[in-house]
């Protein structure tokens, strides 16, 4: 099997050569055991940097033939630049990683064994987030609850390490959304998958590149593309406030006329508030439902997928 290995890479100079090496090792230990071709390389994707990454690539592919490097033109982002890798290089099956290799690289040997076994789509999930802060341990596991919640599939505790087969990845053009959440997309494809489970580790060099807004960003961005929940929140709240408004109508008639407690001139200043707000409310609700559908008809994702 030909395997390569995609790498984003943002500003990641300190890393880069440590991440190569590690690289290195696997790829010449699965070589020799046999479980992954000669051929196999690793491809860096250079998204934009500023600092020495592109030269540093450039040096790595000279020295060895392993290497390969994408220069993209401009930072385009992490989604992205997995984009450029996957759909630019030519092996049987794909694994997709971070640069700093927080993901283990024991799991590459994993993915092709479980590749080995007939699976197309090899998840990789982290069993222990250690190297992450308690408060990204917090906002992660709210997160995919929340999208669990909200009807959207998606591996728990996957991110964008994972395995792709060839054929997967064939569809996985067939996708031609901008707003990229490609955890969200991969589970659609379908095909035999499973999960490899590792340990999260340290950063050893550089900084993150996800600060708290790229990453409250990216969360709402992976919301808003798969699930059109948000719209219909309006209608559930118009259609609240609308019902609310006719117990509040048929109160204000018991008061007027089973007690002496009316004061006049409350109902009709109080209640159309509430009734006429209620219909607003839910009728941006019925218009979100439609500019939700259109929002899913403007994607034109595959409807189906024939193995
Ligand atoms: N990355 C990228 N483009 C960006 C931001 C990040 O290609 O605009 C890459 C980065 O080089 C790394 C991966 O995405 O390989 C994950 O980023 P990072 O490790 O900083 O995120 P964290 O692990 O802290 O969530
Ligand atoms: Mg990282």
């Amino acid at each position: 099997m030909k395997l390569a290995i995609v790498l984003p890479c943002y500003n990641e100079e300190a890393i880069l050569e440590d991440s190569f090496r590690s690289l290195d090792e696997v790829f010449s230990r699965l070589v020799a055991q046999g479980k992954i071709d000669e051929e196999s390389f690793i491809c860096f994707v250079d998204d934009g940097s500023k600092d020495g990454t592109w030269p540093i690539i450039e040096r790595l592919s000279k020295e060895h033939e392993r290497v390969v490097g994408i220069k993209l033109s401009r930072n385009y982002g992490h989604q992205n630049a997995l984009l450029a890798g996957l759909f630019n290089v030519d092996a049987d099956a794909v694994i997709t990683m971070d640069a700093d290799l927080q993901d283990d690289t024991d799991a590459i040997e994993k993915m092709v064994d479980a590749y080995a076994q007939g699976n197309k789509i090899v998840y990789g999930v982290k069993r222990t987030r250690e190297a992450d802060s308690a408060f990204k341990k917090v906002t992660a596991h709210g997160f995919y609850r929340l999208m669990e919640w909200m009807g959207v599939d998606i591996v728990y505790n996957h991110a964008d390490c994972r395995l792709l087969d060839r054929e997967v990845i064939g569809y996985l053009k067939e996708f031609r959304e901008v707003n990229l959440f490609l955890r969200g997309i991969v589970p659609l494809i379908g095909f035999p998958s499973t999960t490899v489970e590792y340990d999260l580790r340290e950063r050893k060099k550089g900084d993150s590149k996800y600060s708290l807004r790229k990453m409250l960003s990216f969360a709402w961005n992976g919301i808003t593309s798969f699930s059109i929940f948000p719209l219909r929140l309006i209608s559930y709240t118009g259609f609240i406030i609308f019902a609310g408004s006719l117990v509040l109508t048929v109160w204000a008639f018991w008061v007027k006329y089973f007690t002496n407690d009316a004061i006049p001139g409350w109902a009709s200043t109080v209640l159309p508030i509430y009734f006429i707000g209620g219909i607003q409310v839910l009728s941006l609700g019925i218009i979100g439902e439609y500019i939700g559908k259109i929002y899913l008809e403007t994607k034109a994702r595959p409807r189906f997928i024939m193995e």
